[in-house]
């Protein structure tokens, strides 16, 4: 078996993707030796220099190393004369995919969840003997390293079914019937996910980027995907391509904890509520998460494009206790997913004056309350009763806003009850 990674092939100019280019790849391929599996990799999503969704892809095949290489070799030459922003690289071993070695393993956990460097791709491809291609500065070698050791780092895949425009129709507006779309998402959910966004209205599965992506159906089955892309309705399809991917599995997440947690990463933390959600300008809903140990906090942000998952987080409460989930920049997390974990029952607030029912004021620092008409006085704040709009469980962001790799609630696997959106 020989394993090809390929990475960083997009194109701006040429509208290529690096998923159409391993089809592409692939396809040739599978006319003269067959073609075991194709995956499509998602990466750290905090990676500076992703275009999109930081993809990579691997192609298991039969196919002799040498077939392999040259099969790839003519796209790629395409890739790296027209854009030069573009950094190709190409990974070719003859070690069978579950036979990888454990350091490109590890590599390859790496690359979901922190950050390398070229030069420790370099280094490993240099010990392995692997055979490579490469362009411009050679960064793409990091994700196609990723991608050759990834079939061993990762235990839960799904599957997407993309369809490919004809290129004369790449980047004039898509012909995507949406009433088919929406009538093939009802029927198969939930074993396809992220479809559409029916609150929204929105056809999540259509990019809205340029690109030769007519549409893509993820989901659990393969059968299913293959069949909601078959059933909509639109422009030709060039063509059509099956790849198992670890999209929808929260593989970029790590345990940690508040105080420790660094920019470039994501992850799952708990704690408490320690401010009220503030909407701010844009939109864009913060609050912020103490451990503990009240030294470690950590704010965390609900953005704009989260759409109506933003009154989720409006509806969380001082002394809540949560697991966010999300990537930290510039030390805040960004939320994609949260669980309560306990909801405060009561909130303290100054107290009314027992016999004017006028709110009081303060006495002072330290000082309790007192009513300014009345003799009346308390010591400090009372206790008052909430009603929550919220319940124990896991809230998401709506599939207009999924990132590729984060998991959807409708999957299950989760600790808690989930409140899926779809
Ligand atoms: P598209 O979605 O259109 O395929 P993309 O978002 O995948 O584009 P690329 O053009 O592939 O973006 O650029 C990502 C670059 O980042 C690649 O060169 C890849 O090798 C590199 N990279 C991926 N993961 C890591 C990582 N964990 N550390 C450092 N570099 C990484």
């Amino acid at each position: 078996m020989t394993v090809i990674g390929i990475d960083d092939t997009d194109s701006r100019q040429r509208g290529m993707c690096t998923t159409y280019l391993a089809a592409r790849v692939a396809d040739r391929l599978a006319s003269d030796w067959p073609v075991k599996r194709r995956l499509l990799v998602r990466l750290n999503p905090a990676v500076e220099h992703k275009t999109r969704g930081n993809a990579a892809l691997a192609i298991h095949t039969s196919a002799p190393p040498a077939a392999a290489l040259e099969a790839v070799e003519t796209d790629l030459d395409l890739v790296a004369s027209a854009d030069p922003r573009t950094n190709p690289g190409v990974v070719v071993t003859p070690d069978d995919p579950d036979a990888v070695p454990e350091r490109v393993v590890e590599f390859s956990r790496g690359a979901v969840r922190s950050h390398h460097t070229i030069a420790d791709a370099r280094e490993q491809i240099g010990d392995y003997g692997y055979e490579t291609r490469e362009g411009g500065n050679g960064r793409g070698l990091i994700g196609a390293l990723a991608a050759v050791g990834a079939w061993q780092a990762h235990d839960e895949w799904t599957d997407e079914c993309i369809s490919y425009r004809e290129p004369a129709r790449r980047g004039a507006p898509r012909d995507v019937d949406a009433e088919s779309v929406f009538g093939a998402a009802d029927r198969a959910y939930p074993d396809a996910w992220d479809t559409v966004d029916r609150v929204e209205g929105d056809l999540v599965c259509v990019p809205h980027t340029p690109g030769p992506i007519l549409h893509g159906i993820r989901g659990d089955d393969r059968a299913v995907v293959e069949d909601v892309a078959e059933s909509i309705e639109s422009e030709p399809v060039e063509r059509r391509s099956l790849f198992v991917t670890n999209q929808g599995t929260d593989a970029h997440l790590q345990a940690g904890s508040l105080g420790t947690v660094t920019d470039g990463r994501a992850y799952r933390v708990t704690g408490t509520v320690e401010t009220a959600p503030e909407t701010r300008e844009g939109g864009h809903v913060f609050l912020e998460v103490a451990g503990d140990d009240s030294s470690e906090r950590l704010q965390c942000a609900a953005f704009e494009p989260t759409k109506r998952f933003r009154d989720r987080v409006r509806n969380l409460r001082v002394g809540d206790r949560i697991t966010a989930c999300g990537e930290v920049a510039d030390g805040t997390l960004k939320l994609e997913k949260f669980a309560v974990r306990d909801l405060a029952k009561t909130e303290l607030v100054t107290p009314t004056c027992p016999s004017c029912g006028r709110s009081m004021e303060s006495a002072g620092r330290d000082q309790g309350y007192r009513c300014r008409d009345c003799t009346t006085s308390r010591d400090g704040k009372t206790e008052r009763r909430l009603d929550r709009d919220l319940e124990v469980g896991w809230y998401e962001v709506p599939p207009v806003a999924r990132r590729h790799i984060a998991k959807p609630l409708v999957r299950g696997g989760f600790d808690a009850p989930t409140h899926p959106e779809r």
